[in-house]
Order: C-alpha cells, then structure tokens, then sequence
C-alpha cells in the first residue's frame, strides 16, 4: 500500500506574482497531486491563468 505518496499541492500563476501593476487583482492558483516518489523537486506546469488571459508557468507554492 502506497501512502502518503500521492500529495496535494497548490501550483500558482508565476507571472501574476512577478507582474504586480497588471490591471485585474488575483493570482491563478491550481489544486493538484503529485507523486511525491516520481516528483520530489518543485512541480512546474504550463496551465491557463485567466489573469494573465494566457498560458503561464504555474509552479509549485510552499
Ligand atoms: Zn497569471
């Protein structure tokens, strides 16, 4: 039995952080597992920021 491997995270919007004179308040924050056995640095993943209105690099809040 495989427990405590599989972990929730938070992944938040990189550029909503760095851009602090963007025009809407917020930042694009995505709940997801990861296998803590496969994964065991900082998660980074490409997901859709309704923010930025874009594409950005969602990493790994902690
Ligand atoms: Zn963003």
């Amino acid at each position: 039995m495989a427990k405590g491997v599989r972990i929730v995270i938070t992944l938040e919007c990189t550029e909503c952080r760095s851009n602090t004179d963007k025009r809407s308040p917020g930042v694009s924050r995505y709940t997801t597992q990861k296998n803590r056995r496969n994964t065991s640095s900082r998660l980074e993943l490409k997901k859709f920021c309704p923010h930025c209105n874009k594409h950005t690099i969602h990493k790994e809040t902690k």
